[in-house]
Parts: C-alpha cells; structure tokens; sequence
C-alpha cells in the first residue's frame, strides 16, 4: 500500500471545490460520466489503431444507487488505469500556477473545474469520500484501488477488480442525500447525459405487472447515442428532424423549417437550428437552444453565446470548441465563444440566402413566418443585417414580394419628391387604413405592409439603413403632403374666406377623450373626398415607443392630434364656403373691420415704443374673434352636411364611436 499527498496545490482546490462550488454541485454526475464516456471512447480509439487488441465487449456506462451503503456509483469499460496512470491523472493536478489562479479567480471557482481539467475532483463536492477501482486494457495490469477523503491524503491499494474498466464509488455527505435518490440521478442524467456517445444504463426497465410497475431484467439505457445532429445531413428525411424536434421540444407544434449546422473549419461545430412559428409575442421566449460538447450537455442558456437574435430559434448546438463545464459569464468572456457566435450568424445567413436563391417562390411563402427572425437579426446584429439585405423582402399592400433592391427600383421614380427623398408609403393594418391606401394608389403609389410585431423598429431601420429615403405611414398625412412634388395645387379662397370655412369645420368637431383636432385647409384633387382625417408621422411613432417603454409613460398620456384637412376642390366643399361666406358676410363684415382696425392700432403704438401696453385692444380682439366664431358656429349648425363630411372622414379613419358614431347614424337616416 501507498499513501501520499495529492499534488502540490491541493491543499488549496479543495475548500474550493467544496465551498465555492455551492451552487452548481449537481455537475458532479456529468464530469463522471462524461470520464467514463472518454475511458470507453480511448479504448475504441486504442482498439482502431492497433494498440489493444482484446476484446472491447459492450462498452456501456453504468450508474447506480446503493442507498443501503449511502454510495452512488458511475462503473465503466473503458480503458482503465493502473497505479501509474493514477499518480499522473488523479494525483497530480496536471497545472502550474495554480495558486495564482486561484487568487485571481477565486469568485469564479465554477470555470477553474472545467478549464483545468479538475473534472474528477468535482466529486468531492457531494461526498465524505470517493474511491475508485481500476483495471487498466494494458497487458499484465494489476488492479488498483484509491481512495481519499478530501483531505490532501489519499491511499492506494491493489485490488481484486477482475473486469476492465473503473468504478468510481462515491460516499454521498450527510447534506447532499438528495443524490441517493433515483428520480433526482434520473432527472440528472436525462438533462446532461441524454445525447452521450455510449450509453448510459441507469437501472432496469421496467413492465406492468399485476397492478404494478416491476423491473425487467433489461438495463435501462437513458441516452440516445447518436443524435441527430451528428448524423450527416444527407442520411436524413423531414421525417427525422420532425422526430427530434419533437423529444427535444415536446408539445410544440410542426417547426417551419430548420437548419443543420455541420462546420469543419474554423470550428468543429455541428447542431439543427430550427425555426419555430411564432404566432404571438408569448411564443418570444429564450433559452430554447441547447449547447453541448461532444454530446455532453452544457447549458441552455445561451445568451451571449448564441447571437442574440437565434434566441428565438430552437435547437442544438455542439461543439468541441465551447469550453465545458463554465459559467456562464465565463462563456460570454470567452474569444473563441465570441468567434463561434459570429460564425453561426454567418451559416445561418448564408442558409437563408441560399434558400431564396434556389426557391424563391418557397422562401416567399415562408417570409411571412420568418420575416420575425430575419428582422431580429438585422435589427440586432449588423454583419447578419449587411449579409441580410440580399434575401429580406418587403411585402406590398397587394401581397407582392420585393427585395430592397427591387423595391426602391419600383417606386424610385414615382415617389421621389421634389427634395429628391424616396418616401416609402406603408401600412400597419392594410384593413383599417384600406381609403388611405386606396388613395395613394390612385396616385400610382405603391403601400407596404409593416404589420409585424418587430415592424415598427423595422421602419426605423429601414430608415437608416436606405439612402436619402423616408417611411411614412400612409395616413400620416395627406398623400400630396406626404410625397411633395413641385405642381402641389394653390389653395384658391381669399383669406376672409379661410377663415371662415376653419372655423365652420373647427366648430363642428366632435369632443373625443384624450383627442385634438387641428384644421387646416388644401387643394387635393376634385376627385378626393371632402376632408381627410391623418395623424403625424413623428408624433405617432414617439407615442408608440413611449408605450413600448414604461419609462416614457408621461407621453403615453398625452393625448393624441391628428389633422383634419378640407379639401377646398371638392364640390361639396366649395358649395358649403361660397353659400356660409354669403349668408353670414353681412354680420361678419363689421366686425371684421374692428378686428382690423384694433390690429392696426396694436401694431402702431408698437412700433412707437416696444413696450407699450395693447392688453387691453388684444383683449377686444379676442372678444370680437369669439363673437365671429359664434355667429360661424351657430350657422354652422344649420348645415347638417359639415357635420356629416366630419364624421365620414372620422369614420374613413376609425376615429367615429360610441356616442358619436350613434350621432352619425341618426343623422345620416334623417337625411336619407
Ligand atoms: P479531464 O477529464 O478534463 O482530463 P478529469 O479531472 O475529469 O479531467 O480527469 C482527469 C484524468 O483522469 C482524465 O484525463 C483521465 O486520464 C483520468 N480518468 C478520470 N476518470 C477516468 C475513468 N473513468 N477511466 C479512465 N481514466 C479516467
Ligand atoms: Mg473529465
């Protein structure tokens, strides 16, 4: 028998290991099976290249419970160790430095397991001791048997182990008893051992038999040894990815399509990312991809591993170049995890730029499920935006699909105003807003649908991405406002006469909670309706994103202004002005020309000396002003068809309800 004392820095790792470890003691069982899976994989390797020649047998894992004794065990077949290989692998922590390390990263203990292979001595975590058991594949070898009990102190002893392979024989500590039972080991071998290489037998199955469930005498395999994913793509139907989908996502419906990552260079990186369809914004959940190395699960939450926006895909990723065994934050600091993420941006890119090019007809049935992701991505990504912008679509109000390019080629010359802007007219619900498109097109505008729950940043977007190029929604104002050409018709009435027909409109205005109006008159053509209610551009997307923050409340409540325009080219417009100017000019006149003649004197004891005091003419003005409009609104009310080409435009822009729209009905039946 030996004794002696672990390494040189031991002394050091292990109140590390066992205090600092706290949280994450469950990772003991994926570092001791995964051993066991290298054991067995190295001795296949020795097997292949002529090293060992005996017989392999079934290489399996084996985990069990021995609650009698308090001990749990991980046996394999694999190659084994002698008493050689137990000084150089377990007793000598094989790295320098340690001690420095340890000082530096004492708050991260969790990366130091991983990093510096200290995989094995996590076991320690859970147990009062370990032992293990060996018998070396090599010709001659004795079997030996170790054990520790935390303390730098170990024993090694020979044994009477007849079967190759190791028994790692785990003493659970009194405060980790959870770990002698069945369904939490089962719990974690199905979470970190389900896709392992080898497999890993955890009990018997069990059969139904009279009135109870029994054990078989069949082995209980837990994994699946070849998953999906390592499987070459062109061995695989629809049918198998369908069927992963499932057991790795159960209760999901269909996936759209998917994508198999199989990347030899730079990275040796594989994995099936799959598109889910997203049908509302509680369907936009994250950790939904799961990452492994070498089938050996590590983690499901992939932010800053993934790119941000794939966080809404579903899947696998595997790759022997994440580093295992890590926190999290150590993963996001990590350069090669960095490079990894920008290199599944690209494939995945290239992908979908693939599958444009080949089917564009097929991508284009898609877009409309996949446009949530692709947007996502430029939105949070600016390489995948750049490599984006050759397949992205914008779809139009028609349901037509076009590539940027195409679209600015196809309204480049028709909406170009006289600024030399491109103004893209869209639409966020081609139904409510169905005049205003229809106006626009009459014009030989073309409308974009932007009706996506991540549109609204998309214009944005959009917007600073495309050169000299506007977006504007096409109730944003009216359609010659919104893209100004040079031959934008005069307005033919004299100022009076302005005057005049504002306050007529104004007067007429129904109250609306939370709701200002402001009047303004146009010439728009004979042929567009008589007025046209629209909501400001800017005004409408800083209420939006006030709603979308919390923080920006106060603007949220804020109430909400939208112009009435009047178009003075109407008939029926033209009548209502010509037939109030005469029938009131009469009363107006007189008090017009004391309005006028009060101005004047303002102006001139103002001009005389700055600061003179005219509060007293301004507030005669004011007087006679409301005296005007009262004669105004008090005609107004006579002529039922102000009201009603008020509330048509309201109804036009879904603006007229409740009592309102009760009003207008009324009305409208007594006219009839
Ligand atoms: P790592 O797995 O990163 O090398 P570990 O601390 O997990 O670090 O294991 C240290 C070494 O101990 C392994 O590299 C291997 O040589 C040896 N070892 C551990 N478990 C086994 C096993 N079940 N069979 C054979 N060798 C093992
Ligand atoms: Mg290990």
């Amino acid at each position: 028998m030996t004794t002696g004392k672990i390494g040189v820095t031991t002394e050091n790792i292990f109140p590390v290991i066992k205090k600092f470890l706290y949280s994450d003691h469950e990772i003991f069982l994926r570092e001791l099976v995964s051993n066991a899976i290298d054991a067995s994989q190295k001795l296949k390797t020795l097997a292949s290249v002529g090293e060992f020649k005996g017989e392999i047998g079934e290489l399996s894992v084996k985990v069990s419970i021995d609650s009698e004794n308090g001990t749990l065990t991980v046996s394999d077949r694999g190659l084994g160790m002698d008493a050689e290989d137990i000084d150089k692998y377990i007793n000598q922590i094989a790295f320098s430095g340690a001690e420095e390390f340890l000082a530096k990263y004492k708050d991260t203990a969790n990366s130091i397991i991983g990093h510096f292979g200290l995989g094995f001595y996590s076991a320690f975590m859970v147990s009062k001791k370990v032992e293990i058991r060996s018998l070396s594949y090599k010709d001659g070898a004795k079997a030996v048997a170790w054990e520790c009990d935390g303390s730098p102190e170990y024993k090694l002893t020979e044994c009477d182990k007849t079967e190759r392979g190791t028994d790692i024989i785990l003493y659970i500590d009194d405060d980790s008893k959870e770990f002698l039972e069945k369904s939490r080991i089962e719990t974690l071998l199905k979470k970190y051992c389900r896709f392992l290489p080898v497999p890993v037998i955890f009990g018997k199955e069990q059969e139904w038999k009279d009135g109870n469930y029994v054990d078989t005498d069949k082995d209980r395999v837990i994994n699946s040894v070849e998953p999906l994913w390592a499987k070459k793509p062109s061995e695989l139907k629809d049918e198998d990815y369908l069927n992963f989908y499932h057991e790795l996502m159960p209760g999901m419906e269909d996936p759209m399509f998917w994508i198999h990552l199989n990347v030899d260079y730079p990275f040796t990186l594989t994995g099936v990312l799959y598109f889910p369809k997203i049908k509302n914004n509680i369907d936009i959940q994250k950790n939904r991809i799961q990452l492994y190395c070498n089938q050996v699960y590590v983690t499901d939450q992939v932010e800053g591993v993934v790119p941000e926006f794939m966080m809404l895909m579903q899947g696998v990723i595997d790759s022997p170049d994440i580093p295992l065994n890590v926190s999290r934050s150590y993963l996001q600091a990590d350069g090669q995890v960095k490079k990894i993420s920008s290199y599944i941006s690209k494939k995945v890119s290239e992908r979908l730029d693939k599958m444009f090019k080949e089917d564009r007809a097929e991508f284009e049935k898609k877009w409309d499920d996949i446009k949530i992701f692709i947007e996502y991505g430029m939105l949070s990504d600016e390489k995948f935006c750049d490599s984006a912008r050759k397949y992205a679509l914008l779809k139009d109000s028609e349901g037509k699909y076009f590539t940027f390019e195409e679209y600015k080629t196809l309204v480049e010359s028709t909406q170009t105003d006289k600024d030399g802007n491109i103004i893209y007219l869209y639409a966020t619900d081609c139904e409510a807003q169905y005049s205003y498109i229809q106006s626009a097109k009459s014009k030989g505008y073309s409308v974009l649908t932007m009706d996506g729950q991540l549109d609204s940043h998309f214009v944005s977007l959009l917007e600073h991405k495309l050169e000299k190029t506007h977006l504007v929604r096409v109730d944003a104002d009216i359609i010659d406002r919104l893209i100004v050409k040079d031959d934008a018709l005069k307005v033919d009435l004299t100022a009076e006469q302005i005057e005049i027909a504002s306050d007529l409109f104004k007067s007429q205005l129904p109250t609306i909670e939370k709701t200002e109006f402001f009047v303004q008159l146009e010439a728009l053509s004979q042929q567009e309706t008589p007025a046209i209610v629209t909501q400001n551009e800017h005004m409408r997307r800083f209420k939006e994103m006030s709603a979308m923050n919390p923080g920006m409340n106060f603007y949220g409540e804020m109430p909400d202004n939208y112009s009435l325009t009047i178009n003075c080219d109407n008939a029926s417009v033209k009548k209502i002005i010509t037939e109030a100017c005469s029938a009131i000019e009469e009363k107006i006149a007189p008090l017009r020309n004391e309005i006028n003649q009060l101005n004047s004197s303002i102006e001139e004891a103002r001009k005389a000396d700055e600061k003179a005091d005219t509060s007293d003419n301004e507030a005669k003005v004011a007087e006679l002003r409301k005296q005007q409009g009262d004669i105004i609104a008090q005609y107004a009310t006579t002529i039922p068809t102000i009201k009603q080409i008020i509330d048509l435009s309201l109804l036009q822009s879904g603006l007229l309800k409740a009592q309102s729209l009760d009003d207008f009905i009324r009305r409208s039946y007594s006219l009839l």
